[in-house]
This record gives structure tokens, C-alpha cells and sequence, in this order.
């Protein structure tokens, strides 16, 4: 069963608004039982989730309290201002599995998956791309077959974000090779340790291995692991794919401060430069990408009001395309700043970390500079983020198919 998230929203500003009622009494009977200053990260979580403060346009009993999703930054201020800890970093594919789970499992999936999955006590991974399929991840060979209660599966995926760390991925498989690529695919949740499946770092251009290869070697997975229906993992990736696109953007977040995130570190160095290598041009460059910085806070912001889904749809690609383009320049603009300086102090030492940052930025502008360039790389490149935008936002035509309805056994691969 596919559950609509969809809520109301309260357009009248003068009368009384129910939905933004029933956080503040949810907040302030979790605030007045719950110390986020004293309890430990995962207790508080814990008990944030079983008060509906997790992601509060979920289904009550799942996380939620079923109101609209803007209302989720309210809960976010206020927890932090009573000094709640920010979420662990490499729990980031919460915020994809999490309105996979809801909107497509089963409630006793989404009694199993969503509370561990807040709490970072179980962590995620998405396990989509493959050697051969990236930017037509419809056409992914990872195959999947049906053995009873079970099915076995066995491929290879790649460029897995954080795998080493996941204890459950979002798999999608090849279920069907005979129906067109779009219909014969299904989707998972994999449990990571499973034997057969084995993770392999892959070294990036900033020295560390933040992603992985995945290798699935008769690897068992329960049906009752299946998100979905049978032959439906298009239609459910396309809901992690929309909020993966969301979380990258920043239209999902909290909200980030003026002038913060890698702006900042522009206008710190700009600050700290000799005053004869202040000259109008650089500073011209700088003040250019503070506005485009600012407009796309700003843009974010209204966009996040203006959702009233709890899933994001194509116009998430806005941000998405517009950050990743926005994140390179400014780093660009940081190491020419810098000037030979912009050369040196860095640690290229192979490593594999224990979070994940897109932007980078916390660890120091020359891993920033390295980072970012994977920007316009990740959940679907710039130049498919602009045929996504030309398509489904501006509606114009689209690109030819040709393999859109062909089965995916007949279409030439490499
Ligand atoms: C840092 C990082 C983290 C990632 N994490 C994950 C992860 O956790 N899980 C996961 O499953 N994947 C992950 N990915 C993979 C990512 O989703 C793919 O790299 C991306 O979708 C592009 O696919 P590809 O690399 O196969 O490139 P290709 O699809 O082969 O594209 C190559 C080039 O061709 C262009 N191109 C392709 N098709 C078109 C078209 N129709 N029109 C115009 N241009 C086109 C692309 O824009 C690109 O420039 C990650 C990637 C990076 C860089």
C-alpha cells in the first residue's frame, strides 16, 4: 500500500491554527519530561520520535502527528535552542529511507525501521547506482530472484555513501528482466551484514573513502524486507531519489543561518587577505556569490513553506542544481584567495571517515575545494538535474527514450 502524506495547510494567518497547536503541546510536554541538555543523544531522539517530533507530517504512532511539513522547523528551533544535539552526520540517509518507509512499506516496516533509524542507532546507505547504471539508474542488472519466502540477489552497486558504516541499505534490483526497465525493478531493505555482501572502499579526490563498491553474492533477503510491490522499485526509488535531491539542496534541513556554510569561509579569507591584495575585483567576485548564497537560503526557505507534501517533488532539482553550481564557485573563489597558500597544509592520507559532509567545509577549505567538485556528481548530476527542470518544471519536450518501452533483456548495454 502506498501511503499520500499529503496534509492541509492553514492559509489564513488570523484564524486559529490547529496543526501548529498540537506541536507546541507536543514540545512542551516532551521539553517538560525530557532534558535534551542531560539525556544522551539517542534517548532524546527516542523520545522525540515516540512524541510525534521526528518528522511531524508523518502518520501519528510512526513519528509523526500528521500535520504539515513546514512545521518541522518549529520542532527543529526549539529543540536546539533547549540545546538538542544535531543529528549524527552519517545518519544523512534518514532523511531518504525515512519517506521511502512511510510512504511505501508496511506499518510493521515502518514499526521496525523508522525509530532506530531516527535515533541513529541504525544507520543507512543507498545502494542504487551500479558500474553501468548512474545517470539511467532505471537500467541498473543487479539481479533479484524469488526463492519462497526469500530472494536472492546478487550484483554489484557502487559509489555507496557511508556503506562502511550502514547497518541496512536502500537497495533496488532487477526483478523482472523481460518488462521494460522502468516496470521490472524492486526495491529493498537490505540488511548489511548479511552473508554475501561485501563492501569495498573506493578513494576519492580528497584522499578519503567516504563511498564504497558493493558486492552481492547470493545474498538472502526475506520477502518481508521488500518495500513496495513486486516490480514497483521505480515508482518507490523515485521518492528517495526527490528527497535525496531535497536533502543535498538544503530544502530539507534546518534552516542555516545568513551568510553561514561555505560563504563564510569565503568572507573570513577575503577579511584576513593583506590589505594590497584587497583589490575590487576579487571583492566584486565575493559579493556576486554572496548574493547568489543568500537568494538560495532565502529560496529554500520559501520553498520549504510553500510544500505542502511531505514529499518533495522535481522542484527540489532547483536547489540541488543550484547549490552544487553555487558550492564549486565559491570554493574556487576561496583557494584563488588564497593564492600559493591554497596549495599547501593539506592531508591527503587515505582514510575512511565516520560521517559525511557534502560541502565539506568543517574540514578546512582545501578538502572543501575537492569536496564540493562531487556536488554536481551526487544524487544525479547538473546536466540531469536541467533535463529533470526542463521537462517537469518548464514542461518542455523531452529527450528521446528509445528504450522506454523495450524489455530491458533486449537493450544493448556494455
Ligand atoms: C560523492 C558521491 C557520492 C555518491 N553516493 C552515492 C550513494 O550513496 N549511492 C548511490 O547509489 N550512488 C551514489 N553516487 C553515484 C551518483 O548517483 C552517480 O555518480 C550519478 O548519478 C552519475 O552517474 P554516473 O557516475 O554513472 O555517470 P554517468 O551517468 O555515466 O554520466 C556521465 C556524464 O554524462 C552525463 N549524462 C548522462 N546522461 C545524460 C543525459 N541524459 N543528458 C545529459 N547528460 C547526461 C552526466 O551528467 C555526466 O556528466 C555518488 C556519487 C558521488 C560523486
Amino acid at each position: 500500500m502506498t501511503l499520500d502524506i499529503r496534509t492541509t495547510t492553514n492559509t489564513d494567518a488570523t484564524s486559529a491554527d490547529p496543526e501548529r497547536t498540537s506541536v507546541d503541546e507536543a514540545l512542551a510536554a516532551l521539553l517538560a519530561a525530557h532534558d535534551p541538555a542531560t539525556e544522551s543523544a539517542v534517548e532524546f531522539r527516542g523520545n522525540q520520535y515516540d512524541a510525534g517530533l521526528a518528522w511531524v507530517h508523518f502518520p501519528v504512532g510512526f513519528g509523526g502527528l500528521a500535520v504539515r511539513p513546514d512545521l518541522q522547523k518549529v520542532v527543529d528551533q526549539r529543540l536546539r535552542a533547549a540545546g538538542a544535539p544535531e543529528p549524527d552526520p552519517a545518519s544523512f540517509f534518514l532523511a531518504l529511507a525515512g519517506p521511502t518507509i512511510v510512504t511505501h512499506g508496511t506499518d510493521e516496516q515502518r514499526r521496525r525501521f523508522l525509530r532506530p533509524m531516527f535515533t541513529a542507532e541504525e544507520r543507512w546507505c543507498q545502494l542504487f547506482s551500479e558500474p553501468g547504471a548512474g545517470s539511467d539508474f532505471a537500467g541498473l542488472a543487479t539481479k533479484a530472484v524469488r526463492d519462497g519466502d526469500e530472494w536472492v540477489v546478487n550484483g554489484q552497486k557502487v559509489w555507496n555513501t557511508i556503506a562502511h558504516l550502514a547497518d541496512w541499505g536502500m537497495l533496488v534490483t532487477r526483478s523482472n528482466p523481460e518488462a521494460p526497465k522502468h516496470k521490472g525493478m524492486t526495491y529493498f531493505a537490505l540488511d548489511m551484514r548479511s552473508p554475501g555482501v561485501e563492501v569495498l572502499p573506493l578513494r576519492q579526490i580528497t584522499g578519503e573513502a567516504e563511498f564504497n563498491e558493493v558486492f552481492l553474492s547470493d545474498v538472502r533477503i526475506p520477502d518481508a524486507n521488500r518495500i513496495g510491490a513486486e516490480g514497483e522499485g521505480w515508482r518507490v526509488s523515485l521518492t528517495t531519489l526527490m528527497n535525496e535531491r531535497n536533502a543535498i539542496g538544503g530544502g530539507g534541513g534546518t534552516t542555516p543561518k545568513r551568510g553561514s556554510g561555505p560563504i563564510a569561509a569565503a568572507v573570513q579569507i577575503w577579511q584576513q587577505l593583506p590589505a594590497d591584495r584587497r583589490t575590487p575585483a576579487p571583492l566584486d567576485r565575493l559579493m556576486r556569490l554572496w548574493v547568489r548564497a543568500e537568494c538560495q537560503r532565502l529560496t529554500n526557505i520559501r520553498a520549504g513553506g510553500n510544500r505542502k507534501v511531505g514529499n518533495p517533488g522535481p522542484e527540489g532539482s532547483v536547489s540541488k542544481l543550484a547549490m552544487a553550481e553555487l558550492n564549486k564557485d565559491i570554493l574556487e573563489l576561496c583557494v584563488d584567495l588564497l593564492g600559493a597558500d591554497g596549495m599547501v597544509g593539506y592531508d591527503y592520507t587515505f582514510r575512511r571517515p565516520a560521517s559525511l559532509s557534502p560541502e565539506g567545509i568543517e574540514n578546512g577549505v582545501g578538502h572543501a575545494f575537492l569536496r564540493v567538485r562531487a556536488n554536481s556528481i551526487e544524487g544525479g548530476t547538473s546536466e540531469i538535474m536541467r533535463n529533470i527542470l526542463g521537462e517537469q518544471v518548464l514542461g518542455l519536450p523531452g529527450e528521446p527514450r528509445v528504450d522506454k518501452d523495450v524489455p530491458w533483456i533486449n537493450v544493448p548495454r556494455s
